[in-house]
């Protein structure tokens, strides 16, 4: 790859870093003061029974909690909210230039570069509520995850209790991971529970709509962050099952994390074991699963990033469809109909339905057009990774292979990753660009989970684990603001919940 020799390409000039400055909000990043409705923060702290320990609460913000409600980028001034006059800076990772100023200057700087994007509501997964919180101890802010009604049936305690160990695996810088959990009540009172992660400004999909210019180093650069993190996940034995623009967080620097497990599992080697249908929102759901295959494997996760890499490109939804059905036959109007081999582990019905429809020649070349950024490079890669049969689909290991990503990989390793760093004789590169996990994550505690009440003791007790000599554990500060509408929110939106599978037979 030539990094041993130093980079291969040199930089046109434009830094990821100032480009995303221009198309993501701003107004948690650390690089503007904040806002005097946040300032100052009030830690408390409380004697706490259950464990002896200290309690610090969490303040809820009101303003930050609208701002991730409303995807919003306003700034605080646009919020209606005061600014202090006081001295901030902005760097430039790539420049190692510091931009100095008041905040006011610094926002006007900022504002001649940024488009406002439209509101729309945000900060909802599948199975919970994301808000903006500060945390008492630091003074950051990061985002906080409410899983509501863990406990009603034995199936949501699994898959919650599934998800929390999966943020506490992970270790890469393309995949969200907990960076706390708030401390859980006496076990009586233990219903919901609370996880801190980072706190990303944007994700694709507000990044995708918005009018916002997207260069191919854009592209090239989340592309390569997706596969990075999708082959760590893939490494780790874990499909995602909902890889989706809106589950690609995005903060000011261009760093890209994969976030929103509550649909991931550990892969099923067993072929003749049956796997759910209900996964992958129906725009991003790979053929296999449309045709009713009762087994499938981590392709799935390649076909949603083959789809989301020609949304980038062409900057609207690949295969818009209003059912599954025509989900299904928009994609044999660009592949061509699949041969019975591309079909073998698809439902009768399903076969029936494509065998009975006229024969599709592939449309492959209509990708080109896609936009000007659709190179022979990239449509090559794209091919690959928009193949019906999900056993020659590309994996994140080979699509990383694949020249197209090679300046990709330049850009991140050269100023936006936490691998490598900077001497005064150069850049000291990684030894492994795009690192795999070992030993695999392990579900086999899934197998012995019977009952509510035992799972429940299990998840407290796991939570407390996790604390064990860190810092000083959070919980929720009822005193407030937000605090009743963040304790009476509930999980999201019906369009966001898990797709119903279609009914082929
Ligand atoms: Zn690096």
């Amino acid at each position: 790859m030539g990094f041993g020799s130093g980079p291969k390409t040199t930089h046109t000039g434009k830094c990821s870093t100032c480009l995303m400055k221009m198309i993501s909000k701003v107004g948690f990043g650390d690089d503007l003061c904040a806002d005097d409705s946040v300032l100052p923060l009030d830690v408390k702290h409380a004697w706490n029974k259950s464990t002896g320990g200290t309690v610090a609460f969490i303040n809820q913000d009101e303003t930050a909690e609208e701002d991730l409600q409303n995807n919003s980028t306003k700034f605080p001034s646009q919020a209606g909210a005061k600014h202090r006059e006081h001295t901030s800076e902005m760097q430039c990772v790539h420049h190692k230039k510091l931009t100095t100023g008041t905040c006011k200057e610094v926002q006007s700087q900022i504002l001649q570069q940024l488009d406002i994007e439209p509101d729309r509501p945000i900060g909802y997964g599948a199975f919970g509520v994301v808000w903006s919180v500060t945390d008492p101890r630091d003074g950051k802010r990061v985002a906080l995850k409410k899983m509501p009604n863990v406990f009603q049936n034995l199936v949501s305690c699994k898959r919650v209790f599934r998800e929390l160990k999966m943020l506490c695996f992970f270790k890469h810088d393309n995949v969200l991971s907990a960076l706390d959990i708030l401390q859980p009540p006496h076990i009586d009172y233990f219903e919901e529970i609370y996880v801190v992660t980072e706190l990303m400004q944007s994700d694709l999909h507000k990044i995708i709509v918005s009018p916002q210019p997207l260069s191919s180093d854009h592209v090239k650069v989340f592309l390569y962050q997706i596969l990075r993190g999708l082959k760590y996940l893939h490494s780790a034995g874990i499909l995602h099952r909902d890889i989706k623009p809106g589950n690609l967080l995005v903060n000011s620097n261009c760093v890209l994390k994969i976030c929103d497990f509550g649909l991931a599992r550990v892969e099923e080697l067993d072929e003749s074991r049956h796997m759910t249908q209900e996964v992958v929102t129906q725009y991003y759901r790979a053929p296999e699963i449309l045709m009713g295959s009762r087994h499938y494997s981590n392709a799935i996760d390649i076909w949603s990033v083959g789809c989301i890499f020609a949304e980038l490109l062409g900057r609207r939804i690949l295969f818009q469809a209003q059912s599954p059905i025509q989900q299904l036959d928009l994609i044999t109007d660009l592949l061509g109909t699949p041969s019975l081999e591309a079909m073998r582990t698809a439902c009768e019905g399903a076969k029936a339905h494509i065998l009975r429809g006229p024969h599709k020649q592939p449309s492959l070349p209509v990708l080109y057009t896609l936009s000007s950024q659709a190179t022979h490079e990239a449509v090559h890669l794209l091919c690959r990774m928009l193949v019906f049969d999900p056993s020659k689909r590309i994996s994140a290991k080979d699509a990383l292979a694949h020249p197209y990503l090679d300046e990709g990989r330049l850009r991140y390793h050269t100023c936006m990753c936490k691998c490598c760093f900077s001497t005064s004789t150069g850049r000291v590169y990684t030894s492994d660009f795009e690192p795999i996990t070992n030993p695999k994550f392990d579900d086999t505690f899934e197998k012995n989970l019977s009952s509510v009440r035992q799972v429940k003791e299990i998840i407290h007790q796991f939570i407390l684990e996790q604390q064990k000599g860190n810092r000083v554990p959070l919980c929720i500060n009822p005193q407030s603001a937000a605090f009743k509408s963040f304790i009476s929110s509930t999980v999201a939106q019906p369009s966001e919940m898990p797709p119903s599978p279609l009914v082929w037979e």
